[in-house]
């Protein structure tokens, strides 16, 4: 029943950029922002076991009129450089809430947050105003930081993260299993989540260290008694892999690439109309 999702392939869409490849001036984002060019895309969660949807993550893109979809690494740095990223991060919030709003309560909604964001004094209220909008259970909401972020400025992102788990959102490491460094602060900052990079996953049938370092992190999570997702699941070797190894859930152009709005509303209906073991 698995099936390959058909739509364009974001590599052909990074190929595209080579010859727009000019970080977008503050002004040309403000443009952008204005002119609505800002589209959220959804990549479905799995649990790996059952087959089941768990959740979406949204995946910021630029509908630019002239160079076409343009990928997160062509004007997040910009945004997170300029400032924007605090609108850029609003605006997912908006539109995620709402999408998610429509769909069952047991589909949970994971969102990136830039390091830039851990000094946004207004992200902890306009998350728990949209939640109140929205009729959405900060539970649903999964907040994905990367190590580097809460590295970087660890007594803000202490303080920041103790309020957003208060307001009863969960908390997720992006880029889990690339350097222990932040590793024992794990615990304390209360995580519930930790995902596993997909560089890893790419690389886990031909390279013994990235193997070992996806059993480590789902060893580490397991003794916190907190979730792993694996990232970058391309084919069914990986996805039965990574099962095997006692992740739980997965993400990755195996079970869908990630999709506008109303794709994803019709990937969902068939996804849980012909459900079954998917490996
Ligand atoms: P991320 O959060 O680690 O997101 C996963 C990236 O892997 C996404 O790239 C997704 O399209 C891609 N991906 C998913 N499945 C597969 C697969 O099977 N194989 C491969 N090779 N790639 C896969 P994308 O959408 O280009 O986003 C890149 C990064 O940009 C994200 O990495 C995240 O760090 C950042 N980003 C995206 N949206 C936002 C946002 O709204 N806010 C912030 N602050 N950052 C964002
Ligand atoms: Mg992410
Ligand atoms: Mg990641």
């Amino acid at each position: 029943m698995m099936s390959i999702d058909s739509h364009s392939p974001d590599e052909l869409i990074r190929k595209n950029h080579a010859a727009s490849a000019l970080v977008p001036s503050e002004s040309t984002l403000n443009n952008a922002i204005e002119k609505k060019q800002f589209a959220l895309y959804y990549q479905p969660q799995i649990d790996l076991p059952t087959g089941e949807v768990v959740g979406f993550e949204g995946l910021l893109r630029w509908k630019h009129p002239e160079q076409g979809m343009k990928l997160p690494e062509t004007f997040i740095p910009a945004a997170e450089e300029t400032g924007q990223i605090a609108q850029l991060t609003h605006l997912v919030i908006d539109t995620g809430f709402k999408f998610i709003e429509k769909l069952s309560q047991s589909l949970s909604f994971s969102l990136n947050i830039s390091s830039q964001c851990i000094k946004d004094n207004h992200l902890v209220g306009t998350l728990d105003h949209s939640c109140h909008e929205f009729h959405i259970d900060p539970q649903r909401v999964v907040l994905e930081f990367t190590e580097t972020a809460t590295l970087e400025n660890p007594v803000q992102a202490e303080d920041i993260l103790g309020q957003l788990k208060t307001s009863g959102f969960r908390l997720g490491i992006d880029d889990a299993g690339t350097g222990y460094s932040s590793m024992p602060n794990l615990g304390r900052l209360a995580f519930s989540e930790l995902k596993i990079d997909k560089s890893l996953v790419a690389t886990m049938e031909t390279s013994s260290q990235s193997r070992k370092s996806i059993i480590s992190t789902i060893e580490l999570a397991e003794s916190l008694g907190i979730a792993t997702i694996a990232e970058g699941i391309e084919n069914s070797l990986e996805a039965i892999g990574l099962r095997e190894l006692g992740c739980q859930y997965g993400q990755g152009f195996f079970f869908a690439r990630p999709m506008n709005e109303t794709d994803t509303l019709r990937w969902l209906e068939n996804w849980n109309k012909t459900l079954s073991l998917p490996i």
